[in-house]
């Protein structure tokens, strides 16, 4: 039995899922009359308080879509400095939209509006960058899965008001978020201006992210997605497993979190383990004692069926999930008690 926990995106589609997929109505997305898609979007949109939706193959294309419709180019967007869309897009908003980031030194990918305003370039000065854009992540990867305080997100929506700035969520993981807190979709759609969702991740989906915002700022989303190489034909057999996700996945994510939370409290028992982060979703980063090899230790556990990620600095990373079972649960935290 391999238990495979590098991340929540290894999930393969239930066999519900897959009945949902085959007897999927299509039709060509880009002319927009692919019934799935289109039914994916409106429910997406109205969960969420928000005039338009737009579906996207992936997060990455998805949050850069978001950059564009917010930016110019040589412009500045306020994030973290574990944020992935400066981490993990290869360089896309650069690439993209011909911005740079102003990385926030946070705590865990989360910042306060102190700091926000702190990082505003004034823009009479026409020196720097103009800032235009405040992009957050919730929840934060790199950050160990960590929930954004809802009240500090609202301090940071009066200062992206009172600074004309853009405001958008990187919600690929909101959804973690939502069952951990108890928040509501529609909280966080008048708070920000676009939202990226992703449900191939905790929904266990095998493609597909969906940005979220309003007509004066999503009129244009189609046709940047066009540019981004993003119109797909008939693609709602992935709208139909996202359809049939949020009606059958979200609620679950309670159990991910509950076996996230177990892993850690094993792991803390482990002579080999400095520090566990605190765990609040499915994602489990600790860090190994300085003597102990970071590769070694993972390859001791591949040698047992369990595979898990490096993230640098001798800190690991465990990502837990629809396809991680009781059974394996049960397996990891017998190995780990012995290790
Ligand atoms: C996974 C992820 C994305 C999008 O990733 P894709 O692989 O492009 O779908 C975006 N933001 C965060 C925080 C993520 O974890």
């Amino acid at each position: 039995m391999i238990i495979d926990l590098r991340s929540d995106t290894v999930t393969k589609p239930t066999k519900g899922m897959l009945d949902a997929m085959l007897t999927a109505e299509v039709g060509d997305d880009v002319y927009k009359e692919d019934p799935s898609i289109n039914a994916l979007e409106q429910r997406l949109a109205d969960m969420f308080g928000m005039d338009e939706a737009l579906f996207f193959p992936t997060g990455s294309m998805a949050n850069q879509a978001a950059l564009k419709l917010h930016t110019n180019p040589g412009e500045q967007v306020i994030c973290d400095k574990y944020a992935h869309i400066y981490n993990y897009e290869g360089g896309g908003a650069s690439f993209n939209s011909g911005i740079s980031c102003k990385l926030v030194d946070g705590h865990r990918g989360m910042f306060t509006a102190e700091q926000t305003k702190a990082s505003i370039n004034p823009p009479d000065f026409y020196h720097s960058p103009l800032t235009s854009l405040i992009a957050v992540e919730n929840t934060t990867n790199k950050g160990g899965g960590a929930c954004w305080d809802f009240e500090e997100l609202k301090k940071l929506r009066q200062v992206a008001s009172n600074n004309d700035l853009g405001y958008h969520l990187d919600g690929a993981r909101l959804w973690n978020a939502l069952i951990a807190t108890g928040q509501k979709p529609k909280q966080y759609g008048e708070l920000f201006d676009t939202i990226s969702v992703c449900l191939s991740k905790g929904l266990g989906c095998p493609m597909g992210s969906v940005l979220i915002g309003n007509s004066n700022l999503m009129k244009n989303a189609i046709r940047v997605r066009k540019i981004l190489g993003g119109g797909m034909r008939q693609v709602g057999f992935a709208a139909a497993a996202g359809l049939y996700a949020l009606n059958h996945h979200l609620d679950r994510l309670a159990e991910d979190h509950k076996k996230a939370k177990e892993i850690g409290e094993m792991l803390l028992k482990n002579d080999a383990i400095e520090k566990v982060e605190p765990i609040e979703t499915n994602i489990v980063i600790f860090e190994l004692k300085s003597h102990i090899d970071d590769n070694q230790f993972q390859n001791n556990l591949s040698e047992k069926g369990i595979k898990i990620i490096g993230m640098g600095s001798n800190k690991l990373r465990m990502v837990t999930h629809l396809d991680y079972t009781d059974i394996m649960h049960s397996k990891l935290i017998d190995i780990l008690k012995n290790l």
